[in-house]
């Protein structure tokens, strides 16, 4: 297991800015084919170019966009089901509607802690973006 769960949450590779995704690259070690960047091998297996990217709009379709960033669902073997990681705290949730209360509660209670690396954008920025 490459994932230990002392790493740093903040950046799980399913959490990312904006609408952005990992770049998707031809796996050189076990196959040919791309891997899922969200996905563990059982979950999704390699593919072609065009079927993995069909597969990455669904995923953009059960994201969660959040303050700024989009959190995929998880499909690696963190948990037998596939889930949200919170940037916020260290939570695992299956539901996406659970999800979307628990980071408006976990938000609150974390005001200091920017997702993503923080320092691209400020608050205030966003604010007066809502006020246009
Ligand atoms: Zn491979
Ligand atoms: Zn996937
Ligand atoms: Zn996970
Ligand atoms: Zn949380």
């Amino acid at each position: 297991m490459k994932e230990s769960t002392s790493g740093p949450i903040l950046t799980h590779i399913t959490i990312q800015k904006g609408h952005s995704l990992p770049p998707l690259h031809q796996c050189t070690t076990c196959c040919s084919g791309f891997h899922c960047p969200f996905c563990s091998e059982s979950v999704f297996k390699s593919t072609r170019n065009d079927k993995l990217k069909l597969h990455m709009k669904r995923h953009f379709n059960r994201a969660v966009f959040h303050d700024g960033f989009s959190i995929h669902r998880c499909g690696f073997d963190c948990r037998p089901s596939l889930h949200y990681h919170c940037p916020y705290c260290e939570t695992t949730v299956l539901r996406r509607n659970d999800f979307e209360s628990h980071l408006i509660v976990c938000k609150e209670a974390h005001p200091e802690s920017c997702p993503v690396g923080g320092g691209m954008y400020t608050r205030t920025a966003m604010n007066q973006r809502q006020k246009e």
